[in-house]
């Protein structure tokens, strides 16, 4: 394998595995940079890498486990030609073409980059927290809510991602308590009164985490209140973890746009940066969806993109 390459794929999660396919399939022979199995921000595959069962993915009626759905994204992107490089970028140089990728004293050079390299969850930092993933702990309702039917469960966070991850769980369970670590929500007004008006939802203030109960499954929560200092341990089969989300771009700051949250900003409709040949789809440029679908649908975009504007470039250099 040369290290030049027609488009070199930055992450593997949904979307960077979709742009892979398509990509291609568009007889790119794009290279995928996938990430390192033993981290839980850059691991291949990305965040489904970190769930079980997805239900929610159109195409598996009966459900399919997230690491399986990764390896037949991952499968079928290789049938058509993709190239897999196991591996972490270290440093980039974006400012001019052929782009430059590094993996640690490794030099890829590539015509079109597509920066698929995703966000991670904040996590609360507790021991069990990422054995227990996928087994009561969750980071996502919309995908994890339907399994928690007529159970009390917990979701921790005082935000707005808190409080519609717990309006959400209403649906399914029989309560839900909110665990906030001060006095006060953060979320917006309006989503406070509607937690406040939901007969389901028990705000517990000034109460954090310090520990999880089980070992195959979470079995409860020990907890304690900031002020009377009173330790209990609530029996609780879930708990959602929404204190937000970090966008994985720590490598691009001061190389391509991104907002106050650090997640790249890409022209409306279209996966264009704001560096002409580089595009950015799935999570690391959407904190609104999130959803392994929409992140998907974005890599096909990308890859659209890179395909049409590498079309481009060779028209103008040879006309
Ligand atoms: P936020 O940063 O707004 O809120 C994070 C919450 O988690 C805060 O209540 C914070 O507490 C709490 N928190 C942080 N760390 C810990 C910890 N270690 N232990 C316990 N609690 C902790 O993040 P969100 O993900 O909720 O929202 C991100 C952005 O997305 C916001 O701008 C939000 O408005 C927007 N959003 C909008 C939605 C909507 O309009 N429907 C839905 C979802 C998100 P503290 O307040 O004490 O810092």
């Amino acid at each position: 394998m040369t290290n030049h390459h027609r488009v070199i794929i930055i992450g593997s999660g949904p979307a960077g595995l979709t742009a892979a396919i398509y990509s291609a399939r568009a007889d790119l022979a794009p290279l995928v940079i996938e990430g390192e199995p033993s981290s839980t921000s850059d691991q291949p595959g990305g965040q489904l890498m970190l769930t079980t069962e997805v239900e929610n993915f159109p195409g598996f009626p009966s459900g399919v486990m997230g690491p399986e759905l990764m390896l037949q994204f991952r499968d079928q992107a290789a049938r058509f030609g993709a190239h897999f490089l196991t591996a972490k970028v270290t440093a980039i140089d974006f400012s001019e073409r052929p782009f430059k990728v590094w993996v640690r004293d490794e030099i890829y050079t590539a015509d079109a980059v597509i920066v698929s390299t995703g966000a991670q969850s904040v996590m609360l930092g507790l021991e069990g927290e990422n054995r227990l993933l996928g087994h009561g702990v969750s980071t996502c309702a919309t995908c994890d809510g339907f399994f928690f039917r007529d159970q009390h469960i917990a979701v921790v966070g005082g935000g707005d991602s808190a409080i519609e991850e717990a309006i959400f769980l209403t649906k399914f369970a029989s309560k839900v308590s909110l665990l906030v670590r001060r006095d006060e929500l953060r979320a917006s007004k309006i989503m406070q009164q509607r937690a406040f008006k939901n007969p389901k939802i028990e705000i517990v203030w000034n109460t954090v985490v310090d520990d999880l109960v089980g070992s195959i499954r979470l079995e409860g929560a020990v907890v304690h209140n900031v002020v009377t200092g009173d330790v209990t341990t609530l029996p609780v089969t879930g708990l959602f973890v929404a204190i937000g989300h970090r966008p994985n771009t720590d490598l691009f700051k001061g190389v391509l746009q991104m907002g106050d949250n650090g997640y790249l900003i890409t022209q409306p409709g279209s996966t264009y940066t704001d560096v002409e040949g580089v595009f950015a789809c799935g999570d690391v440029q959407d904190h609104t969806y999130r959803q392994a679908v929409t992140a998907a649908g974005s890599g096909c975009m990308a890859a659209i993109d890179a395909e049409r504007w590498l079309e481009a470039q060779s028209h103008r250099s040879h006309g």
